[in-house]
């Protein structure tokens, strides 16, 4: 099984521990032909980027590096942070990216007290009762479905569940609705089997991504492999196999709309 790209990676633009060109060199050496830099947004604290405007000046660096490394397509993407419960991201300008990925972390900026409360909060209490942490699932559902109605944009969720769970069959039927790509994330191995083969009942497509940090696991995909191969999951769901084609060929509800 062999992938045509990575498109979730880290560089120390956030909290990665490598260069881009250091991102890009591995990706090459590991036979990929696509390789997308998604650093995480400003507002997670500790581990966004500086400021969104660092994005446009990463725009120029990548366009110069892709006139250098011709062997390799190289784009400039986001892991957004969802903010609260209509599903807010943390990037406005999504004009200078080509690929948007987002998800629930930790120790986000919460756009207003209350959804901050409801998501984040919750979540710290969820040990507290049965009924305190189903709050915390269906406002961690909430947020991420709405993530994924109300942004047209977006490409892929990251590691569904991971951090916050949410319920996975209503976040992966949401995914499905609006093509958008369900992840399989090698850096955590997750979501687990269980999950995997409920998104699978769901009709979701999947893309499997190293979330790499360090140069050694760009394009390091097995946790991925595994799962395809243990749940028999049919290689035309897989969009970032080789012989797909790359991120320009992906199927998206934006792209399709003529208003
Ligand atoms: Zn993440
Ligand atoms: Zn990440």
């Amino acid at each position: 099984m062999v992938f045509f790209g990575d498109y979730h990676t880290h560089s120390r633009h956030s909290d990665g521990r490598q260069s881009i060109v250091q991102i890009i060199k591995a990706a090459r050496e590991r036979g990929l032909q696509e390789i997308a830099i998604t650093d995480h947004g400003p507002l997670a604290l500790g581990i966004g980027l500086r400021d969104a405007g660092v994005l446009a000046a990463l725009r120029q660096d990548i366009d110069a590096l892709n006139r250098i490394y011709t062997d390799i397509n190289i784009l400039l993407g986001v892991e957004a942070n969802i903010r609260d419960l209509q599903g807010t991201l943390d990037i406005q300008d999504l004009k200078p990216l080509d690929i948007i990925i987002a998800g629930l972390h930790p120790y986000t900026i919460p756009t207003a007290w209350s959804d901050g409360v409801q998501i984040f909060g919750q979540n710290f209490l969820r040990h507290a009762s049965r009924r305190q942490r189903q709050k915390a699932v269906e406002a961690n559902t909430r947020a991420t479905i709405a993530a994924l109605d109300n942004n047209p944009e977006l490409d892929i969720l990251s590691h569904p569940g991971l951090f916050y769970q949410v319920d996975i069959r209503a976040v992966a039927r949401a995914c499905a609705e609006n093509q958008v790509l369900f992840e399989i994330n090698c850096a955590h191995g997750y979501p687990p089997a269980s999950d995997i083969m409920i998104a699978k009942e769901q009709g979701v497509n999947f893309i499997i991504n190293s979330d790499a940090h360090f140069t050694r696991t760009v394009g390091q995909l097995d946790y991925g492999r595994a799962m395809i191969e243990r749940l028999e999951i049919p290689p035309e769901r897989i969009i970032n196999l080789r012989g797909r084609g790359g991120h320009g060929n992906w199927p998206k509800k934006a792209k399709d709309c003529t208003h």
